[in-house]
């Protein structure tokens, strides 16, 4: 039709030629020829059918699309006469699919492919890697937070362009580049070994050295960089994805600006830390974290003056991780804040349903006393929960104070001004104890289990000493981890004021402690709080089963049913 001439861009004396050919004109071999020409090529050959294929054409330098559909006609006598349909062209159309499609698999920031688009390059890579090895690099921007925070998110968002740019320009076409979210970047490499992969590791790092010019900013970007190889280390995208991950987690605790090659005598631990980093971050918002409270009890009444409140985490698999696990991980991941603050809520809820002469005691890490939302945040519960200030007292270990942090000692004394009591944790494991009670005025000093537990004869000089140059100092002292009335007579006999450990009572729940609190101990040879029965089958406490015994052991057990 004249229609379709003035479409094709040619007069109609010239249309008189095969379909095939006029849309096939630019493809100089059959491996140039697109997949929907090739159909309908086929099609056409067979004398069949096609509908909707979506051709490419180009007409005088201009690329079109056209969407085609055909039928073969026969005569009377059934001998084949030619083709009959119909063409749209559908460029806008399919350019717009195109770029929703480019949108979907991109990522905008940087042009590098996404997560999603990783992923499926990975599966295709893997399948497809034959005799040929593939690489995998994972790598991870060092301090990039810092960099946010400190010049903005348009300088991030710069950083983030040129590493792109950089990466990509050490590569060849054929190696994949991704940006899988945040600074987390990802590569995909054909390699005939471990050493090419080590050097265009090496072409990377060194492309990412040189300093990134942001108008009058110069900065500086550390990369740390992990890689797994298959099929040596895992041949499904998985198992690869997570070994390349292992060896990155390894190069950024190495210090940071690292790389390392994954291998398997790689410490499982490592991979395991890095299992429960992950793991960690759906934690709260799962409700997998809760807090149970540890009593600490005034040695010469034996009554509970004030409950520490401990962190657990009900972990979907492993069930409970203690805190000593996953405290240390949550600091170095930047996920203490939140997590802290929760047990601070937490433990506030708690002191607004307690009797008001008990306090409640909350660990602080150093990373919450470097950060300035602490205070505001510590007012704004103590509010919500209508909780005087003097009923949450917070303990800070030792070693935060020898790293001298000026951050640190303002907000300690922000809190101490706010009214809060300060007691000063696991006293005498640090190299400068005594020039820590020198630097902060702390109201109590908590003398580490560690002393506690050698305490089996009345001559401990150390723990005497600790508990004599507290008095001289005017400041209370607290032993913890006493699991003998032999450790409590003993400290006791020293003038040591109160008391925690798994002989007084392990760390209760909620609903524990408030029923123990109720419960008068009474005067006798075993005036400790008993305990109800549910406490020592308590997933939260399992933990410690070990420890339950030496409890059973002392000479008044506590009622076990
Ligand atoms: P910590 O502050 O020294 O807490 C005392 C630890 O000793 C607790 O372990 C407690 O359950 C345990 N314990 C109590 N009595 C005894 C005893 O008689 N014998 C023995 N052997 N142990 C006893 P837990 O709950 O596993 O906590 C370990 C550490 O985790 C805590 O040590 C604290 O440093 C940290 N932690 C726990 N919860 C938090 C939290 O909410 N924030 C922060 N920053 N750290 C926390
Ligand atoms: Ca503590
Ligand atoms: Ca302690």
């Amino acid at each position: 039709s004249s229609r379709f001439a003035e479409v094709a861009q040619r007069p109609a004396s010239a249309m008189e030629i095969n379909l095939f050919e006029l849309v096939s004109d630019t493809a100089p071999t059959e491996a140039d020829l697109p997949e929907a020409i090739r159909t309908m090529r086929d099609q056409m050959a067979a004398r069949a059918a096609f509908r909707e294929l979506v051709i490419p054409v180009r007409l005088g330098g201009d690329q079109r699309w056209w969407a085609l559909t055909g039928k073969p006609r026969f005569g009377s006598d059934g001998r084949f006469i030619g083709y009959r349909g119909v063409g749209a062209d559908v460029t806008v159309v399919h350019r717009s699919r195109e770029r929703l499609s480019y949108l979907a698999r991109h990522d905008t920031l940087t042009g590098l492919a996404n997560r999603a688009e990783f992923n499926d390059a990975l599966a295709t890579a893997l399948a497809l890697c034959g005799q040929q090895r593939v690489a995998l690099i994972c790598l991870d921007l060092d301090e990039f937070k810092a960099i946010n925070d400190t010049y903005g998110h348009d300088v991030g968002d710069t950083v983030l362009r040129t590493v792109g740019q950089r990466m990509r320009g050490a590569l060849r076409p054929q190696d994949i580049a991704a940006r899988l979210g945040g600074d987390e970047f990802a590569i995909i490499l054909d390699v005939a070994d471990r050493q090419q992969a080590i050097l265009v590791v090496q072409r990377i790092v060194n492309s990412l050295d040189a300093p990134f010019i942001c108008g009058d900013l110069t900065i500086r970007v550390g990369v740390s960089v992990g890689v797994a190889l298959a099929p040596d280390d895992g041949n499904d995208p998985d198992q690869l994805y997570r070994n390349a991950d292992v060896a990155l987690y390894r190069a950024k605790s190495s210090g940071r600006g690292a790389y390392w090659m994954f291998d398997v005598t790689m410490d499982c631990q490592v991979h395991d830390q890095r299992l429960l980093q992950r793991d960690l971050r759906d934690a709260l918002p799962n409700g997998e974290l809760f807090v149970v409270y540890q009593p600490i009890i005034d040695l010469s009444t034996r009554r509970i003056i004030s409950l520490e409140a401990l962190a657990r985490w009900r972990h979907p698999r492993r069930g409970i991780v203690p805190p000593a696990e996953f405290i240390p991980i949550a600091e170095q991941s930047g996920q203490i804040a939140a997590i802290g603050g929760f047990v601070l809520a937490e433990a506030a809820s708690l002191a607004a349903r307690l009797p008001p002469h008990l306090r409640v005691a909350v660990n602080l890490s150093a990373s919450q006393l470097r950060d300035d939302g602490l205070m505001l945040y510590v007012r704004d519960v103590l509010d919500r929960f209508s909780v005087r200030s003097q009923r949450i007292e917070f303990e800070i270990t030792e070693s935060v104070m020898l790293d001298n942090d000026s951050r640190a000692l303002e907000t300690l004394q922000a809190l101490r001004t706010q009214g809060h009591r300060l007691t000063i944790d696991d006293f005498g494991t640090g190299y400068s104890s005594l020039s820590v009670l020198r630097s902060f005025a702390f109201d109590q000093l908590k003398i580490d289990r560690s002393f506690i537990t050698d305490l089996d004869s009345d001559n401990s000089p150390i723990v005497r000493a600790v508990i004599d140059l507290a008095r001289a100092l005017g400041i209370s002292v607290v032993a913890e981890g006493v699991e003998t009335e032999q450790h409590a007579s003993i400290l006791q006999r020293y003038r040591c004021a109160s008391a925690q450990g798994y002989y007084f009572s392990l760390p209760l729940t909620p609903a524990e402690a408030l029923q123990v609190i109720g419960a008068v101990p009474d005067h006798g040879a075993a005036n400790r709080v008993t305990l109800p029965a549910t406490v020592l089958c308590d997933a939260g406490r399992q933990p410690m089963m070990t420890r339950v015994e030496v409890v059973q052991l002392s000479e008044t057990p506590f009622r076990i049913m």
